[in-house]
């Protein structure tokens, strides 16, 4: 069976990069189709943080950073890999989105104490504050029956599983800041006091973080009534005879959809990394889909291929926004293991990692993207990472999560599955000890612990710097007692280790783009009518990540920048 549309414009995928996209190119008066392979709307985007990174943005102080500087950043990080005029493009819109977000009902704004630095505070044009910006949460009430299609965000963003936190709530309980139990009492008695939607479902209406972004994009979509048909997957990308793609075949539950787009198609499907084919094809060393801690099966690739098939160049391919993960069992879901990032529990006191020589190899809390880049780099030069071990000790297993793995003090040893005990969660009386049940060579790792915590007491770390940079020092425990609040040692037993797999949180190679977000081809020509964003396309952050919210951030101001274009360039009928 075959059905048959005709729109303006095709969007493929209903990530945030996506579900922009087709609301600015609503605006623009083009008539707009979003479709989304998967029964649920938001992709990695609504399980994300939602926090975005926009250089120059309004909200910081005016005079703390300037396109210039902004430029100057992006250059050094990207170490001539991705063209300028891309990257001044990113500069120039960028500020543009959190505008128009807000505009549509979206509200972003920057932390007073959570302003993440940029990444690489060594490189020129850094930012001591960094430039990241943070999403207000919403009434997901709004959304009526399409609440219940919001890609949900990952348990271990809420309270017990499914009460929603935002970022502040979060930050506070976690941390036991001073009002975190007048906090929490608040959080439950909205919860529980929210009986008529208590009857309905046991989801929270307060959409936070990923939800809120999504959620709000596509509250805006419903306003404008842009649709979007969801379970309906990519197969093909249609070109006219003079090569211009002029719409797209889709498999929507068996039924095969042709849909004419008169200014084009964006492609903004995500990366490939759910796809094991893919991955093997194009990273250079041996990983996992699962290791990834993008929604299972979503991401695998589609649109990629059927990009190659119309002759699309390609860059990145080898790269993804890597991030450290452990695979960690589910208390919600029986049977069920899902990889977790871990974006802030290296910055902790009494934490180490070590490869499975029993080695250190890296700062810990270095940004999750070099931190996986340097599990790369070590196992190609020792074969003996990916993965690698987290080792702490029973002060942070008191005091600090990791991953879904609560601080003892909510989550003591004795009440946490007895199946997790040398399975996910291995514990001994001594590192030696420890060093046998996970197979690292004992007299390596007790030697490497003493050094790390003759660090600790001195609180300078020799071999790596942990806690020399500004970016070190935004972590930590501002109740440790040395002035260097990520370097604790690991002394205190019982002692603890969990595998680290080298994870991602979406791959970054695809179509190579222009500065309008234009698909070019192998001669580097434009492919009329062909956009990519996103992660579906070869990253503008080339092979680095400036800083928290540079995925986000990227995807959305390309998504604004293609449906722009569109709006501008002649229909090719
Ligand atoms: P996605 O959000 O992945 O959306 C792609 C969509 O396309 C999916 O819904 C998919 O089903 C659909 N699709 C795929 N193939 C097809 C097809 N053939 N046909 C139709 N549809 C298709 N980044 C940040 O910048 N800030 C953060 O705070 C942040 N936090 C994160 C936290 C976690 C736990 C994770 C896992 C990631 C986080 N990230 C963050 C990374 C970020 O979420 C992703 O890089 C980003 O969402 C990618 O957006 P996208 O629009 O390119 O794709």
């Amino acid at each position: 069976m075959t059905e048959k549309l005709d729109y303006d414009v095709v969007v493929v995928g209903s990530g945030a990069g996506g579900l922009l996209a087709a609301v600015r190119a609503h605006d623009l008066g083009l008539r707009t189709i979003l479709i989304e392979k998967s029964d649920r709307f938001g992709g990695t985007s609504s399980v994300s943080g939602g926090a975005i990174w926009i250089p120059n943005n309004d909200d910081f102080k005016s005079g703390e950073d300037s396109p210039e500087q902004a430029l100057e950043y992006l250059i050094a990080c990207t170490e001539g890999a991705v063209p300028k005029e891309k990257l001044e493009r990113f500069v120039e819109v960028s500020p543009e989105i959190p505008r128009y977000l807000k505009k549509l009902g979206v509200e972003y704004y920057a932390h007073p104490v959570m302003s993440y630095p940029d990444y690489y505070p060594w490189n020129p044009g850094s930012q001591p504050r960094g430039r990241t910006l943070f999403v207000k949460p919403m009434d997901g009430a709004v959304l009526g029956d399409e609440f219940f299609r919001v890609r949900e965000s990952y348990p271990e963003f809420k309270m017990f599983g499914n009460i929603t936190m935002d970022l502040d709530e979060g930050a506070q309980i976690g941390g036991k800041f001073p009002g975190w139990i007048k906090a929490t009492l608040k959080i439950l008695a909205r919860y529980y006091g929210d009986i008529g939607w208590r009857r309905k479902t046991h989801r929270d209406r307060k959409l936070a973080l990923g939800n809120a972004l999504t959620g709000g994009l596509r509250k805006a979509m419903l306003d404008r009534g842009v649709p979007l048909l969801l379970k309906t997957r990519l197969t093909k990308f249609v070109r006219d005879d003079s090569g211009a793609v002029t719409g797209i075949i889709a498999d929507r539950d068996g039924v095969e959809l042709h849909i004419t787009a008169t200014k084009g198609v964006i492609m903004a499907s995500g990366g490939y990394e759910q796809s094991p084919e893919l991955r093997n094809r194009y990273f250079e060393q041996q990983t996992e889909a699962r290791w990834s801690a993008t929604p299972r099966d979503n991401n695998t690739g589609d649109a990629l291929l059927a990009a190659l098939d119309i002759g699309a160049d390609v860059a990145f391919m080898n790269e993804a926004w890597w991030a450290p993960t452990v695979a960690m069992p589910s208390t919600h879901a029986p049977n069920t293991v899902r990889n977790i990032a871990l974006f802030f529990e290296r910055g902790y006191p009494h934490i180490m990692a070590v490869n499975r020589l029993g080695k250190r190899f890296t700062n810990e809390i270095c940004s999750y993207h070099q931190f996986g880049q340097a599990m790369l780099r070590d196992n190609e030069a020792t074969g003996a990472n990916m993965p690698c071990w987290l080792i702490f000790d029973a002060d942070f297993r008191q005091n600090y999560p990791l991953g879904g793995l609560l601080p003892a003090w909510v989550a003591p040893d004795k009440k946490l599955p007895q199946d997790w005990f040398d399975n996910f969660l291995y514990k001994a009386e001594s590192i030696d000890a420890l060093a046998s049940k996970i197979g690292v060579p004992r007299e390596t790792l007790v030697e490497q612990v003493s050094r790390f915590n003759r660090f600790a007491e001195n609180g300078i770390d020799e071999d790596f710097g942990k806690g020399d940079n500004v970016y070190n020092k935004f972590f930590g425990d501002p109740r440790h007692p040395s002035n260097n609040k990520v370097l604790g040692a690991v002394a205190k037993g019982p002692f603890y280790a969990v595998r680290c797999d080298l994870g991602d949180i979406g791959s970054k190679g695809g179509p190579k783009t222009d500065e309008n977000a234009n698909v070019l081809d192998k001669t580097g020509k434009p492919i009329p009518g062909f956009y990519a964003i996103g992660n579906a396309s070869g990253s503008v952050m080339g092979r680095s990540y400036p800083g928290a919210g540079a995925t986000l951030g990227a995807a959305m101001t390309f998504g604004y920048v293609a449906a722009t274009r569109m709006a501008q360039v002649n229909s090719f009928k």
